[in-house]
């Protein structure tokens, strides 16, 4: 097929489906059958309900949704997997499925590489390959479906959801809705590495989604030199719109923060995080450096973690040291993707 922009269902409203349907001449319910089949990730190929020569106009003009497990990790420790997909035009994306008491969270990507440029992860490396369409998004979790029940989505994977905001939006809906995978927005999170103006745009949509911020720094300085977006949105910029998402979701943001020797990890740098977020109802992440072969950074010492997490308890930050999930099954982010790509 020619690079013609092809358009994904989900990311239509049902008019325009339905639309699309009478203008082929097709009764306008094909547009609800459709929609259906989408919302659980079938590949129109077999949406066989559909006559054949409708299927064979829609494989000419809809996005090619096939996500595919191309590799697969398990970690009996700890429950975790690590999936590889594969995506119809060969990209690849990876994703993380870790097993908590209250059931599997599955971990999604949104884009194929990213350009937020941050200079710990190795999603970013390449830059961005592509954006996903919200089909494959939901693609994710059909395909693992096939391997355990998702209860709980984040969207964590390789990616910036909110530089891909579109299709992110229409994915979010598509989960949430009863006629497909029917997960809650309560049990959906997103994590950005801080787009600003788009957290706001997000408070507005009304989705009782979590938000995650990526913050790892509590100043302008110490982030900058970590995460080019710190330049477009400086932290105060950053903090008032949290403060909207606040407000208007009623939803306590998470603050990620991951540690890293010698470059956020003092008590100091602690001190700081506390005064910057004082009063704001939130709750801070910490999260281990899983270090990538290709930048010279080093996960903070045992000691020093635990210290940081006093000081902020003792500020009154409500603060949990993530558990290091996916470690032996290559869970940081890219970093499964990153091994693939490279050989
Ligand atoms: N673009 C989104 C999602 C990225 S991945 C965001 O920036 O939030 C999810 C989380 O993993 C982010 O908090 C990200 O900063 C963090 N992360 C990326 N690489 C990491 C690494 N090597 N070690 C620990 N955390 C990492």
């Amino acid at each position: 097929m020619p690079n013609r922009p092809r358009v994904d269902p989900l990311e239509l409203g049902a008019d325009d489906l339905r639309a699309m349907m009478i203008q082929w001449g097709e009764p306008p319910y094909r547009a609800d059958q459709l929609r259906r089949f989408a919302l659980k990730g079938v590949l129109i190929e077999s949406m066989t309900a559909l006559p054949a020569s409708l299927r064979s106009r829609l494989n000419e003009t809809l996005a090619d949704n096939r996500v595919i497990i191309v590799r697969e990790m398990a970690d009996d420790r700890d429950g975790c997997a690590k999936y590889l997909y594969r995506l119809s035009d060969g990209q690849c994306v990876e994703g993380v499925r870790m097993r908590y008491n209250h059931g599997d969270t599955l971990c999604v990507s949104t884009q194929a590489g990213c350009r937020m440029g941050c200079g710990f992860c190795a999603s970013t490396l390449n830059g961005l390959a592509r954006n996903l369409t919200a089909g494959e998004m939901l693609g994710q979790i059909a395909a693992a479906s096939e391997r355990s029940t998702v209860g709980n989505i984040v969207l964590m994977g390789s990616g910036e959801a909110l530089d891909n905001y579109d299709s992110a939006m229409a994915f979010l809906r598509a989960v949430n809705d009863p006629q497909g995978f029917n997960i809650g927005m309560r049990r959906v999170s997103l994590s950005t590495c801080g787009m600003a103006d788009e957290i706001e745009r997000f408070a507005s949509e009304g989705l009782p989604v979590t938000l995650c911020v990526s913050l790892h720094a509590p100043d302008d300085g110490t982030r900058r030199a970590l995460m080019p977006i710190a330049r477009r949105y400086p932290l105060p910029r950053l903090i008032a719109a949290c403060k909207k998402y606040l407000r208007e979701t009623g939803r306590r943001v998470i603050f990620e923060y991951a540690l890293i020797s010698g470059v956020n990890d003092s008590p100091a740098h602690a001190r700081r995080l506390a005064a910057l977020i004082r009063g704001m109802q939130s709750h801070v992440n910490l999260i281990p450096l899983n270090p990538i072969p290709e930048r010279d950074l080093r996960p903070s010492s045992e000691p020093v973690a635990a210290r940081f997490q006093r000081e902020l308890e003792s500020a009154g930050v409500s603060v949990t040291r993530r558990r290091a999930l996916g470690g032996g099954v290559q869970g940081a982010c890219g970093q499964l993707r990153q091994s693939v790509m490279e050989r």
